[in-house]
């Protein structure tokens, strides 16, 4: 696998393509992607951080999207590019139960350097309208989902409550990564 020093995932998986949004969600499966994950997504990420390219290649998505591209968010496929932490199966709402597979610190600290990292190569915007995750989709893009709550409960910091206080703090964490790349580089 090829990486550039700053860049945690190889370029193979990131095909030239006009990418309008992220939008991240969790597989409600497993600790591990399954080739039904797979399918879902264009990258996901396990419970250790380990990332996993989705069997979807991102430029399937770009508008108007070509047959065999990710379907993770109703309506909201053209142009979004969809990560998935591979977890919360069985896991409810409220009360809140994670599951047998919650949400982990590093996987969740792995998604920011994932969607940093896509943020760079595709020219996307740290804003609640183009880094999201699923549970905030209705809110931020007007577009009508099923009661997604990825995410609305971080497993691992039940301090975190709602979907704007759970995309904020993705979005903050990005942001980060984003300026020490920049200070770097
Ligand atoms: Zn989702």
């Amino acid at each position: 696998m090829t990486t550039s020093p700053l860049r945690v995932l190889p370029v193979e998986w990131l095909p030239a393509a006009q990418m309008k949004r992220i939008i991240c969600h969790w597989t409600a499966g497993g600790h591990k992607a399954t080739e039904f994950d797979r399918g879902h997504y264009h990258i996901l990420i396990e419970a250790d951080g380990r990332v996993v390219r989705g069997t979807p290649s991102i430029d399937k998505n770009a508008a108007p999207v070509k047959a065999g591209y990710a379907a993770h968010t109703l309506n909201c496929n053209s142009g979004s590019i969809g990560v998935s932490l591979c977890c919360m199966a069985g896991a409810v709402e409220s009360p809140f139960n994670p599951g047998k597979a919650p949400m982990t610190k590093a996987q969740w600290d792995k998604l920011a350097v994932v969607v940093a990292d896509l943020c760079q190569r595709y020219g996307i915007p740290v804003t609640p309208q183009t880094v999201l995750s699923h549970a905030e989709v209705q809110a931020n893009l007007k577009i009508p989902q099923r009661g997604k709550w990825d995410f609305t409960r971080l497993a691992f910091d039940p301090s975190i409550i709602g979907a704007k206080a759970c995309g904020d703090r993705l979005r903050a964490a990005v942001s980060a990564h984003l300026k020490t790349t920049k200070e770097t580089s």
